[in-house]
């Protein structure tokens, strides 16, 4: 083996140790927004654009109509949405301004729900109350997991209530079941993804959204409503 011999077989031996390094170094999926802190994923400014898997085909117009910013639950921007969790405020009566009060309290920014619905006592009986991290588009504060999936990409609605031994009233039901289709067809979000705040891989045990209430939303009937909404689509 001469100089130049040694000198290639190092040069390739360098090579291949680089170009190891570098596939050993690709980042994780950029795509995958979870790991990026809350405060990166307020849109809170961000402008309504046309959604982009519309014109690809991926959502249907119908979808897409849905998201017209006339409806009363529209709200600029577009916050990658992937879960519906359904919590009950664990006290007779409620609203949304009373759970502001509540959770600023407790140092937090704002209420930690994006929407309240009202059971008669603190609201209209079915009121559906947009709280105001909604309009913002801003995480949640509702559901805590290890690594904030549930809170940054977790819709939080609260119905007022105790439902461990009884269920919400018919009026909270329906609104309830109308927010929820309305939240699926816009974002995108498939039936398994409608939980409670129990079902959530959470850090502290809860029984949110109450026992009774909880085998509701896992019953056959609410489970057909919901695929009824995706496949409506
Ligand atoms: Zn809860």
């Amino acid at each position: 083996m001469n100089i130049y011999d040694v000198t290639a077989l190092v040069i390739s031996l360098a090579m291949v140790v680089v170009l190891g390094i570098l596939i050993g170094c690709t980042p994780n999926d950029q795509s995958d927004l979870s790991y990026l802190p809350y405060t990166e994923l307020n849109f809170a400014a961000a402008p309504n654009i046309p959604d982009a898997r519309v014109s690809q085909g991926i959502l249907s117009k119908k979808s897409e109509k849905s998201k017209n910013s006339s409806h009363k639950w529209a709200a600029r921007g577009n916050r990658p949405w992937k879960y519906i969790i359904i919590h009950h405020s664990a006290t007779q009566t409620g609203s949304a301004k009373e759970f502001d009060k509540m959770h600023r309290r407790k140092g937090w920014d704002e209420m930690g729900y994006h929407f309240v619905i009202n059971n008669g006592r603190g609201g209209t009986d079915g009121k559906v109350e947009v709280g105001s991290r909604w309009r913002k588009q801003k995480w949640g504060a509702h559901t805590k997991t290890p690594n904030n999936e549930h809170n940054n990409f977790g819709i939080g609605v609260c119905l007022v209530g105790n439902f461990m031994n009884s269920m919400p009233s018919q009026k909270q039901l329906a609104a309830m079941r109308e927010l929820v289709e309305y939240l699926m067809i816009t974002y995108d979000i498939p039936p398994q993804n409608v939980i409670a705040h129990k079902d959530a891989p959470i850090l502290k045990p809860t029984e949110c959204c109450g026992k009774t209430f909880h085998r509701y939303v896992h019953s056959n009937s609410f489970r057909r409503q919901l695929n009824h909404y995706t496949m409506a689509r």
